[in-house]
């Protein structure tokens, strides 16, 4: 199974700061900033390529959910970053599309 699906399911532990029944977000295990969280849909969708119409509002609300809990974390005065990789040129690692929140320290454009 696909790991985000289980700590979306509790299998698989992670620090977890926000889920309700559509989304969860929680710490990345290896950060590339000194905040760095994912946030996921609970639906298994694989990346933004497979989302579909019916997937709007869900991504909508990942959207949302990026900027509440970097808000939480401190971040929206100094300002984040929030990145999808979608395939192998964007360095996509895991198969399960989740926004990546980035905050803590400046970054560079365009990104590397
Ligand atoms: P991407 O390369 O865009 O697919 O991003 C996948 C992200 O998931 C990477 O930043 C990984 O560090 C992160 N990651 C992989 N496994 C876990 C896990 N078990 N808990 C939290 N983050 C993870």
């Amino acid at each position: 199974m696909c790991i985000f699906c289980r700590i979306a399911a509790h299998e698989l532990g992670a620090r977890i700061v926000y889920e309700d029944d559509d989304v969860v977000a929680f710490h990345d295990v290896h950060p590339q900033a000194p905040t760095h969280m994912l946030v996921i849909p609970r639906k298994h969708v694989v990346s933004l390529n497979e989302a579909t119409e019916a997937d709007a509002a869900l991504l909508g609300k990942v959207l949302l959910v990026a900027s509440k809990v970097a808000q939480e974390q401190g971040l929206g005065g100094s300002g984040y970053r929030v990145v999808l990789n979608t395939g192998p040129n964007a360095g996509q690692s895991v198969f399960h599309v989740h926004a990546h929140v980035l905050g803590g320290r400046g970054m560079g454009w365009p990104p590397g």
